[in-house]
């Protein structure tokens, strides 16, 4: 009797984020671990684009958040020395873009059109 199953709403998936890189307690430990050292490091502006960041408010475009060096899709772990503080705006540009040294595979638009 029981068909009525939440189907997960794809527009509401999206704020938050790629689950496969967030919502593991590993990552929330980076997280926190990288913030609170760049905090207490005296990193007050985005070393990407030198807007002043923001450690106490979240989703905001200068928001400060903890940026992998290596991505883990390249190896890269969430140990804290693979973190950096960026704002929010450059870690969701940044993203999926970041290449390892030596790859110059190209982004490719994706098919379809
Ligand atoms: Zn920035």
């Amino acid at each position: 009797m029981a068909t009525h199953a939440m189907a997960p709403h794809p527009q509401l998936v999206e704020t938050h984020m790629v689950t496969s890189r967030t919502g593991t307690t590993s990552h929330l430990r980076f997280r926190k671990a990288v913030l609170t050292r760049d905090r207490k490091a005296g990193i007050t502006h985005c070393p990407e684009c030198g807007v002043t960041l923001n450690y106490d408010i979240s989703r905001q475009p200068n928001s400060a958040e903890p940026d992998h060096i290596i991505a883990h899709r390249y190896g890269g772990t969430n140990d804290p020395s693979n973190g950096r503080t960026i704002c929010r705006q450059c870690n969701q540009r940044l993203g999926d873009k970041r290449r390892p040294q030596g790859s110059t595979a190209p982004l490719k638009p994706s098919p379809g059109w």
